[in-house]
């Protein structure tokens, strides 16, 4: 862990073996933090808040700055971390870091971003402002799949607005977090203004139940996100919880077909399908659903899946050896159900890694709603195939989904694209983008079971997020004439 400025050994007694999912073994593990350990970390955030918040904004966007830097010489280095303990392969793990890195570039605006407003003379005499001020020690608590990018979502916002903060990352992948806490050490942050804690849902609920933490954000599966939210709420404090995933893709008639094709083969099977905007569901409108079907099959197969780190490897593996279970028994179910297995992933052997939790790309078609393989997110290289007749027919699909996290449409038409951009019930939208992550700037958040939480993670949403807003009115005279009492609701 890191506390307080320095790696500290975790007391409590569980622990996780940290697995290598390319080989299948233990590469290290990894200690849970006890609740003193909790407490200390929180009572270092504490102490650390006072003078961090007095550091002017620019003195603190300047550490986010050197850090951003950092993060840059050092760019490589953690994405073969993220590689090792994930199975993502390297460039993709780079990929993701700079996205995170992005955040820092953002979060460096802050003076700026935490101007407040003025309005001069309201009233006689009267001016009104508003300003921007921390919360204090914040939380994030964030998921396996991007061990770097969604920490940094969250702690370069948070801490730029003169919070202090505690990250507890999943358990699966520890060390880009520890590595991260380096780096803004190096950067010139002060002792305590950020903190890592490993551990599971346990410390989760310390942190929360924790009387001086203020704000949580959460990054995770939509059953731990909604137990978050309402855990928080119940505590006071600020939540914001984002969920799980089933990102639709609908491809139009009018589409080009190739296009599509080459999109939506990244989109499902990047980092082995385990990106919360992942396309997990095509629909394909209309009379080219077998043409798509077959150009998604060709591409799907063609895709090299071994390790990480291996040379012109596509896909890796998955991160445990139950979620390669789970989604072979997926796999099972769709095919007991009756979609068509276009594609099937269940008897890849990777040469070399036997052990390795591995599936290969796997595409159903003709699936229905009501199917298993439809309802759950599965979180794996499994895609599934719909078909509608029409664009509003789609958009209902999109629509009637429980999750609302991204969706993209693939077409020519301006105004389908305009009529779908209007009609769809999610909160990140692509025209003809299959993973329409917004930039660091704008703010990253679903709908429905995909964000629990009225705000969304970085951009001015996360500027809100991590500051609470006061609103001053004020008198100054320029004569020493007294007003007198007055006991009537004052007007302005
Ligand atoms: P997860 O929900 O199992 O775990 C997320 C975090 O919560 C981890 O740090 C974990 O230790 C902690 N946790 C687990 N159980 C808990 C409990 N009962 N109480 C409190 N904390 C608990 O998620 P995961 O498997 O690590 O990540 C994959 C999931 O995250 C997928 O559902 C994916 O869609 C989602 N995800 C969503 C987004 C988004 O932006 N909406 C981004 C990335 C991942």
């Amino acid at each position: 862990m890191w506390v307080n400025g320095r790696t500290v050994t975790a007391s409590g007694d569980g622990r996780g073996d940290v697995h290598n999912p390319a080989t299948g073994a233990v590469i290290r593990r990894v200690g849970f933090a006890s609740s003193d350990d909790v407490d200390r970390a929180v009572a270092a955030a504490s102490a650390a808040f006072p003078s961090w918040r007095a550091t002017t904004p620019l003195n603190r966007a300047r550490v986010i700055e050197r850090f951003r830097q950092l993060l840059v010489e050092n760019r490589e280095v953690l994405a073969r971390v993220i590689s090792e303990e994930h199975g993502k392969t390297v460039a993709d793990a780079v990929g993701s870091v700079q996205r995170g890195l992005e955040v820092a570039e953002f979060a460096a605006g802050a003076p700026h971003l935490l101007q407040g407003d003025l309005s001069e003379a309201v009233g006689a005499d009267v001016d009104c402002h508003s300003i921007l001020q921390p919360l204090g020690v914040c939380v994030g608590v964030t998921p396996f799949n991007f061990p770097a990018m969604v920490p940094l979502w969250m702690f370069p916002v948070s801490i730029v607005c003169g919070n202090t903060f505690v990250l507890k990352p999943s358990e699966k992948v520890p060390s880009a977090a520890v590595r991260m806490a380096e780096l803004l050490a190096e950067a010139g942050l002060p002792d305590g203004v950020f903190n890592v804690v490993h551990g599971d849902g346990e410390t989760v609920d310390a942190l929360i139940a924790h009387r001086e933490t203020r704000a949580v954000s959460f990054v995770g599966s939509t059953p731990v996100a909604r137990r978050i939210y309402a855990t928080a709420a119940a505590h006071g404090k600020r939540v914001q919880a984002l969920g799980g995933a089933k990102n639709h893709a609908v491809v139009l008639p009018d589409a080009d077909l190739d296009a599509a094709a080459d999109a939506l083969t990244g989109a499902a099977f990047g980092s082995a399908g385990q990106r919360c905007m992942a396309v997990s569901a095509v629909v394909a409108v209309g009379p080219n659903g077998d043409r798509v079907v077959e150009k998604l099959r060709e591409r799907a197969a063609a895709l090299k899946v071994g390790p990480g780190d291996g040379a012109e490897v596509d896909m890796g593996p998955v991160i445990t050896a139950g979620q390669r279970d789970r989604l072979r028994a997926y796999i099972d179910a769709g095919e007991a159900e009756g979609a068509r297995l276009a594609l099937d992933g269940r008897g890849l052997d990777v040469r070399g890694h036997r052990g390795g939790f591995f599936v290969g790309p796997t595409i159903f078609d003709h699936v229905r709603p009501d199917m298993t393989i439809y309802r759950d997110e599965m979180f794996g290289p499994v895609l599934v195939v719909l078909r509608a007749e029409s664009l509003e027919e789609a958009i209902a699909i999109v629509n009637d989904n429980p999750y609302g996290n991204g969706t993209a449409l693939f077409t020519r038409s301006g105004g389908a694209a305009r009529r779908f951009e209007n009609a769809v019930e999610v909160g990140m939208v692509g025209i003809n983008v299959p993973i329409p992550v917004p930039m660091a700037f704008f703010s990253f958040g679903g709908w429905k079971s995909s964000l629990f939480g009225d705000l969304a993670v970085h951009g001015r949403e996360g500027i809100y997020f991590y500051t609470r807003r006061k609103v001053v009115t004020s008198r100054w005279m320029e004569t020493d004439a007294v007003p007198g009492p007055g006991l009537d609701m004052p007007t302005m």
